[in-house]
C-alpha cells in the first residue's frame, strides 16, 4: 500500500464507507501480535498455540496465512469469517498508525487496493472511526507490546545476555501467550485466569519480568534473541 500522507491527530476529520468488496482482504501480509492471536484463537476455540500452528505463516505466529489466490485464510464467500475477533490493522484500514519512540501517535491514510468499493469521506473524525470499529482495545495491546519489545531491544543492546528462555520452568517461545501462561502459573501454583484482557496482562507481566531477569544478569545463558524479538512486535508500532 502507498502511503499518500501524513496527518494527525485524532481529531482530523476523516471517514472510509467500506463497500464490503472484500478486496482489501487479497494480496497483504496482516501482521498479529499475541493479543490479537489470543482474540481470534478464542474466537475459534483454540489456544493460542494450536491458532499459530494452524494459521500462521509456517506456525511462527508473525503472519495469518494465505490463500493460493493471495486471499487471507479467513475471507469467506460472505466477507471476513472472524470479523469481531478481526486484527487491528484490519479495523482501521485504510489508516496506517505510526507510533514513535516517546509515544507521539500519527496516522497516515493509505491508497485503497486496485478498483476497491470503498469511499473516503471527512464525515466524523479518525476518534470517531476507531470507536465504531472497537479499535482501541488493541491498539492499547499493540502499545503494550510495542513497549515492551523496545525494552528488550534495549536490553539487548546494552548486554547480549539473551532471553533465552531454557529451564528455569520458563517456557521456550515467550512469544506465544497460553502456553508461557500455563507454564508460569503451574511454576507460581497459581490459577490462570480465563478472561482474555487478563491473560493479555500478565502475558505481559511475564515478559516484563524476563526482561528485568535479563538485565539484572540472572540469565548467564546464551541464546539467540532476534527471532524471539520478532515474533512478539505486532502492528500499531
Ligand atoms: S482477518 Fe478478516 S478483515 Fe482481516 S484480512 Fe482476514 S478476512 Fe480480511
Amino acid at each position: 500500500m502507498n502511503q499518500l500522507r501524513n496527518c494527525s491527530p485524532r481529531d482530523e476529520q476523516f471517514g472510509y464507507e467500506c463497500g464490503r468488496c472484500s478486496k482489501c482482504c487479497h494480496g497483504k501480509l496482516i501482521q498479529v501480535n499475541p493479543y490479537e492471536i489470543g482474540r481470534l484463537a478464542r474466537c475459534l476455540g483454540q489456544t493460542t498455540t494450536e491458532f499459530r500452528a494452524a494459521w500462521t505463516d509456517g506456525g511462527a505466529g508473525n503472519y495469518l496465512r494465505r490463500g493460493t489466490d493471495g486471499a487471507c485464510v479467513f475471507l469467506g464467500p460472505d466477507g471476513c469469517t472472524v470479523y469481531a475477533d478481526r486484527p487491528l490493522v484490519c479495523r482501521i484500514y485504510p489508516l496506517g498508525r505510526h507510533v514513535a519512540a516517546d509515544g507521539t501517535e500519527r496516522w497516515s491514510h493509505l491508497a485503497p487496493y486496485p478498483e476497491s468499493a470503498g469511499v473516503y469521506t471527512r464525515e466524523g473524525t479518525i476518534a470517531d472511526f476507531l470507536a465504531s470499529h472497537e479499535a482501541e482495545l488493541f491498539l492499547r495491546a499493540a502499545d503494550q507490546y510495542t513497549h515492551w519489545v523496545r525494552r528488550a531491544a534495549e536490553a539487548l543492546c546494552a548486554d547480549s545476555a539473551s532471553l533465552g528462555t531454557e529451564g528455569d520452568g520458563v517456557p521456550t517461545n515467550l512469544a506465544d501467550m497460553d502456553s508461557t501462561i500455563v507454564a508460569h502459573c503451574a511454576a507460581m501454583g497459581r490459577a490462570e485466569p480465563s478472561n482474555l484482557e487478563a491473560r493479555k496482562d500478565l502475558h505481559l507481566e511475564i515478559l516484563h519480568q524476563r526482561l528485568d531477569e535479563v538485565r539484572g544478569g540472572s540469565y548467564g545463558r546464551k541464546q539467540t534473541e532476534s527471532a524471539e524479538l520478532s515474533e512478539v512486535l505486532g502492528n500499531g508500532g
